[in-house]
């Protein structure tokens, strides 16, 4: 969440701070700014709402200047206006501050400040840093921001400039996530690599608790106590193509339908198709210690955990080990029951989210292994874990996550062919079914973008419900949980996921004629159960949309809308059956004229608790 970018060289900085930005808007766009050295001093410009706003801004009212940092903002203290958008100032007007994190003891800080004749002007926690630096500023930027921060208690990524120390930009990182990107006499610093990726591909990752010092020339990296670090450049291999829309009118759309592709991306290279299991070069455990664990944990937030609550029924069933799945943000603050023989699996599209991150470290300390299943190459959690397995799904700008959904689970399964066949618990025999019918998923997920049309026509038919219910069972309870998330993400639509046999015990009680239930119900082993849960629903007059996979007798007359999905095995219905429920949500959005990629109050990359 939130987004940072900042230029220092020989370019006009505005347009490519601008540029940066719309990059980043994904992380959070509640308002926006930039501050801009001019030669007269720190100049800002910034304005509550979209990023375009602060360009139309900006075009009336352009700032020259070479060096700058800039901020999309996703609000944690105060609301969404102008005066509380990032960069704030010192009070003296030489330093300007664009943060993402939370400084939690601000409200000390601020009554120290205030009694030391300081005057704030913004709701923010951010503004307190700003008045810090310039309470320690002797005449170098680095050292008065160093000194502030061990005041610090929270997170933060900063990007720090002043007209006193000018022509550089100092950044510091403890929690939220920040690079440096190198350039030929120019260098940057970002949030994501998405802002800078135009411009250069080396890159340096900054670690919790180091501070970056950069100008036109060069770069340094010092801890909190000042002692130089030497730091390994990256090297980026994106697409820039990746990062575009590319002829689709919503990020969203576009990764739906990159889904064949990334879900073949997910397993290539990893299936062992003879010997029914998976190959996966970064796990950095041996067999031996893979079969000393006694129990395995998965910790995620949001579409993640619905990913690992998939996870865990194919472990369970595959690979005969006990899983709990865990939101991150509880597993962090209880008393779990973890140790060395504990697995911990974390799952994070962007691996720098702040939760899973936080649970990760807390079962590292508590001497659980950890392996992080993660998209962005190179993240932080991608960095921490012992091991992982990288999606390889491309990056995912659409704040509702898709095509990282479906990799998660494909990938989750790929692990679960591994400890499966190492345990002894899965044959090779079906092992290698499973990668038969793996195999064939990208062509069917084709199939079923081929027929996007008729979710489409179901869309329209349902855009002016209030509510949704979705239903499932066994593998396929977690994505009706997914298909309501998605739902409620981007149309405001209120949904609840369910196991559809759970309804008796509740949400029946909410179905009449005004009522959509969504019923995940291909042939599997629980079709026939689904069936009676369907009839539950029919008999009070719920309409009922139902993504099945066959023509099936016992639904007869059931049904208001079917979706046929093709045959697959159980464990990979998932797959198949989240695609249109994608689809719903994204169609159901856009007619009720819901801006899909940037849903209100949400923001990708959560990196605040
Ligand atoms: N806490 C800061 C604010 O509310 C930054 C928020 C963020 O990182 O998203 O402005």
């Amino acid at each position: 969440m939130c987004g940072i970018v900042g230029y220092v060289g020989p370019k006009v900085a505005t347009p490519l701070l601008l540029d940066g930005l719309k990059r980043l808007e994904y992380r959070g766009y509640d308002s926006a700014g930039v501050a801009i050295m001019n030669g007269a001093g720190v100049k800002t410009v910034k304005e509550a709402g979209k990023i375009a706003k602060l360009e139309s801004l900006l075009a009336l009212t352009p700032v020259e200047g070479t060096t700058g940092i800039a901020h999309t903002r996703w609000a944690t203290h105060g609301p969404p206006n102008q005066v509380n958008a990032h960069p704030h100032m010192s009070q003296d007007g030489t330093i300007a501050v664009v943060h993402n994190g939370i400084i939690e003891n601000a409200t000390v800080l601020k009554q120290m400040l205030e009694g030391r004749g300081y005057v704030f002007t913004s709701d923010t926690d951010t503004e307190v840093l700003a008045h810090l630096i310039e309470e320690c500023f002797d005449g170098n930027l680095e050292d008065a921001v160093l000194e502030a921060l061990w005041q610090v208690e929270g997170t933060y990524g900063i990007a720090v400039i002043s007209s006193v120390d000018s022509h550089k930009i100092v950044a510091a990182r403890k929690g939220s996530p920040l690079l440096l990107g190198l350039g030929d006499k120019e260098n940057f610093i970002a949030s994501d690599v998405s802002a800078i990726l135009s411009h250069t591909r080396q890159v340096i990752y900054l670690e919790d608790g180091e501070m970056a010092v950069l100008d036109e020339a060069g770069y340094r990296v010092i801890d909190m106590n000042a002692v130089e670090i030497q730091k390994k450049v990256a090297h980026i291999d994106w697409d820039l193509a990746q990062i575009e829309r590319g002829g689709y009118a919503h990020f969203m759309l576009k990764e739906i339908f990159e889904q064949p592709q990334t879900v073949e991306n997910t397993m290539r290279g990893r299936l062992l198709d003879d010997e029914g299991t998976s190959k996966l070069g970064g796990l950095n455990l041996s067999d031996e210690e893979l079969l000393s664990f006694t129990n395995i944990v998965i910790t995620a937030c949001g579409t993640s955990w619905h990913s690992a609550l998939i996870g865990e029924h194919m472990l369970e069933e595959l690979a005969r080990i006990p899983v709990e799945v865990e939101y991150a943000s509880e597993f962090r603050y209880r008393n779990p029951v973890v140790d060395s023989k504990t697995l911990c699996i974390v799952i994070s599209q962007s691996g720098e989210t702040a939760d899973t991150l936080a649970a990760m470290r807390e079962a590292k300390r508590r001497g659980a292994r950890t392996l992080g299943l993660v998209n962005v190459v190179g993240s932080t959690i991608a960095r921490e874990a012992d091991g992982g397995i990288y999606l390889h799904a491309g990056p995912e700008i659409g704040v509702a996550s898709t095509k990282a959904f479906t990799s998660q689970v494909v990938a989750l399964l790929l692990f679960t062919l591994k400890l499966g066949r190492l345990r002894g618990a899965l044959s090779q025999q079906r092992g290698s079914e499973i990668i038969a019918g793996m195999r064939a998923l990208p062509g069917q997920i084709r199939q079923v973008l081929e027929r996007a049309q008729e979710i489409e026509d179901i869309a329209e038919e349902y855009k002016r419900a209030s509510n949704f219910l979705y239903l499932g069972r066994g593998y396929n309870f977690p994505v009706a949980l997914e298909g309501a998330l998605k739902l409620k993400e981007i149309s405001y639509i209120h949904a609840e996921g369910y196991p559809a046999a759970e309804m008796k015990h509740g949400p029946i009680a909410l179905i009449d004629e005004m009522m959509p239930v969504v019923f995940i119900a291909p042939h599997d082993s629980v079709f026939e159960k689904i069936t009676s849960n369907v009839h539950e629903v029919k008999a009070r007059k719920g309409r009922v949309i139902a993504v099945t996979s066959r023509d099936e007798s016992a639904l007869d007359g059931m049904l208001d809308y079917e979706f046929r999905i093709p045959e697959t095995i159980d464990l990979l219905m998932p797959v198949l059956a989240s695609v249109p429920l994608q689809l719903l949500a994204y169609y159901v959005a856009v007619k009720r004229g819901a801006n899909v990629d940037q849903p209100r109050n949400l923001a990708k990359s959560v990196t605040v608790e």
